[in-house]
């Protein structure tokens, strides 16, 4: 029976990048997904185009909007643009196009697919995984990545990540058209979630429309609101199909690898505590977890623990302010909203975010040492 290299639990975006990454190396790689993928995906598409560094081919064909400006609002007035001057460093792409295409590009350089398929069971004899599945039949593979999403089954049974995680309620609705939302915006809606906000992302002749609640488990169940909120973006026909997603958020520094194994994206909790942005982290994870590996499988070790530390450092220092403006902003969003987004320095230092090229973390240490000195940033 063939041994895989590595055997990646979700097709996704996430197990998708890492099969991308990993088969380019020449390693023989097998996904397994227990759903038919191309269904629209629960994801607003918005992508810092700062990525492309991390992105293991092209993906222009899945970009529907570059976004030239940011617009915040609470309740539907007092608005702050942000202008996201320079190179287009704001991208909306269409979710379910960029994970075929890297899941179409993996299976090009030899990755294998088996879908729809459930992992059963996960044991290890020998240094070897052996993974039973809902067909009935058994993969092996000496590394082993779990991919398998937000509502992930895998990464507790390993112990990595958070052992309570932490859980962002949302909801996701694309609509025809383009409501009243300028070409090349994105829309943040704030003041009416209640510990969270509402988002709109234009695509090519549509948009992503969603809804988070972040902090204190709240759930989405005011119909009556949710539709004045989707009236606010300027749309009318109210018969829109919406999915509900419960989205693993960032919640502490945790191991991330075991002996032989990973995890990656939202199994691994590295979506953004405040705005949800998990597109990022999924692929610098999968991207540092490819790498590992290829460590591993070269130097024959199984020592993966670079691999915590990259994405620690990488990621989890700037999620642990991100953390905590979260429960500071969803608390006191009124007061947030007007000391924080409408500074005066706000939309540029917000514009920097989304486009990558500031964390939380740089922000923070700015507002401290402002403190500190009581200068201007
Ligand atoms: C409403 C909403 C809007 C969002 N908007 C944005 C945004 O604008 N920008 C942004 O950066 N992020 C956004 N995100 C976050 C982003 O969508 C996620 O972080 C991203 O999808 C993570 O990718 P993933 O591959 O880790 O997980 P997923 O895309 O969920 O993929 C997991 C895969 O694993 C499969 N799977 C699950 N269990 C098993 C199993 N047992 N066996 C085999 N396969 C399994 C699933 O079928 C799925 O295909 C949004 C999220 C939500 C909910």
């Amino acid at each position: 029976m063939t041994v895989f290299d590595v055997i990646i639990i979700g097709g996704g975006l996430s197990g998708s990048s890492t099969a991308l990454n990993l088969s380019k190396k020449g390693y023989s790689v097998l996904i397994i997904e227990k759903e038919k993928l191309g269904d629209i995906k629960p994801c607003a598409g918005g992508m810092a185009s700062s990525m492309k560094k991390f992105l293991p081919l092209n993906i222009d064909q899945a970009i529907e909007s570059k976004i030239k400006n940011v617009e915040f609002r609470w309740k539907a007035s007092d608005n702050v643009v942000a202008d996201l001057s320079g190179e287009s460093p704001f991208w909306i792409i269409r979710r379910e196009k960029l994970d075929q295409l890297l899941l179409d590009e993996a299976l090009k350089y030899g990755s294998e697919i088996i879908m729809p398929a459930q992992v059963e069971k996960i044991t290890s004899q020998n240094k070897t995984w052996i993974i039973n599945c809902s067909n009935k039949v058994i993969y092996k593979s000496k590394f082993l990545v779990i991919a398998d999403g937000s509502q992930s089954r895998w990464a507790g049974h390993f112990k990595l990540g958070p052992r309570n995680p932490k859980f962002a309620n949302t909801i996701a609705l694309r609509l025809k058209g383009l409501g009243n939302l300028p070409r090349d915006a994105a829309r943040f809606e704030f003041g009416y979630v209640k510990y969270g906000f509402a988002w709109a992302f234009p695509l090519e002749d549509c948009v992503n429309i969603g809804l988070g609640t972040f902090i204190n488990n709240k759930v989405l169940k005011d119909d009556a609101l949710n539709n004045i909120i989707i009236k606010s973006f300027g749309f009318e026909d109210l018969s829109f199909k919406a999915i509900q997603k419960k989205l693993r958020i960032w919640n502490g520094i945790h191991k991330l690898n075991g002996d032989r194994v990973v995890v990656v994206g939202d199994a691994a909790s590295l979506c953004d505590p405040f705005l949800a942005e998990g597109i990022r982290p999924s692929l610098i994870s999968s991207h540092y977890a490819a790498e590992s590996i290829d460590q591993c499988l070269t130097s024959n070790n199984n020592d993966l623990n670079n691999y915590s530390a990259n994405i620690n450092n990488e990621w989890g220092k700037s999620m642990a302010w991100g953390k905590r403006i979260a429960q500071i902003f969803y608390r006191f969003p009124k007061t947030g909203y007007q000391l924080g987004v409408k500074r005066k320095t706000a939309p540029k230092r917000i514009a920097q975010i989304l486009s990558g090229e500031m964390s939380y973390e740089d922000i923070a240490k700015r507002v401290i040492k402002r403190l500190l000195t009581n200068s201007e940033t």
